[in-house]
């Protein structure tokens, strides 16, 4: 993998108008992709190769999506990401069945596509992580668990805010920055929902007079540190 890629893809895709569209897109997006027609040739470079996300068709030639999903899924941890048709809505519950990490319904928003693969290869990422401690302050980035004494009870977005702050910390992070890391997509609206979760956050993990861990950097955003 090159030192500019955001991260290797395999697309399985029989139509091919489509799989070219999205082979361009994510190309120019910064990823390296690999693309399959059919399921067969699918399982073989999912078994042969580490991608770091597989973007997967259910309704393919002789082999189904659901059935190569399964066959990967029995050795390989990479995250998949169902394509379905909105008429295939039922094959939802059975695609997540198989061990799909996520479906995206077609037609699709090319950024709603890439803020899921985004968001997957980061959680991916996060679960390969050993743990972080800062002061009293221990995070579990596999198990997703954050102690300062006692164990601090996070909702996922807070968490996620939580482990970019630590995996970065004493660095100055704006709030574009920021928003762009957790909530996995170009943010054009208000940033203000950084400094409301920042609260939020600041509530769980700096309560009872606890020594102050997120700093405000004045004009810039926030810093994690002792
Ligand atoms: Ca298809």
């Amino acid at each position: 993998m090159s030192e500019a890629s955001k991260g290797s893809i395999l697309l399985v895709e029989d139509e091919a108008n489509l799989a070219r569209y999205l082979e361009l897109e994510l190309t120019h997006e910064g990823y390296e992709v690999e693309v399959s027609h059919d399921g067969l040739s699918a399982i073989q470079k999912a078994l042969d190769n580490d991608y770091d996300l597989i973007l997967l068709d259910i309704m393919l030639p002789q082999l189904s999506g659901l059935e190569v999903c399964r066959r990967i899924r029995e050795s390989k941890s990479v995250p998949i990401i169902l394509l379905t048709a909105r008429s295939e809505i039922p094959d939802k519950v059975a695609g997540l069945d198989s061990g799909a990490n996520d479906y995206v319904t077609k037609p699709f928003a090319i950024e709603e596509l890439f803020a899921r693969i985004r968001a997957h290869i980061r959680r991916q990422e996060q679960k390969e992580l050993e743990e972080i401690v800062i002061g009293n302050l221990v995070i579990s980035p596999q198990a997703r668990r954050v102690f300062r004494d006692e164990e601090i009870i996070l909702t996922p977005r807070e968490f996620d805010l939580l482990l970019y702050l630590a995996m970065n910390q004493g660095q100055a992070l704006s709030r574009d920055q920021i928003l762009r890391a957790v909530w996995g997509f170009d943010f054009t609206g208000d940033t203000n929902v950084v400094d409301v979760y920042i609260r939020y956050l600041r509530g769980k993990i700096e309560r009872d007079n606890a020594p102050k861990l997120i700093h405000t950097i004045r004009g810039v955003g926030y810093s994690l540190r002792e």
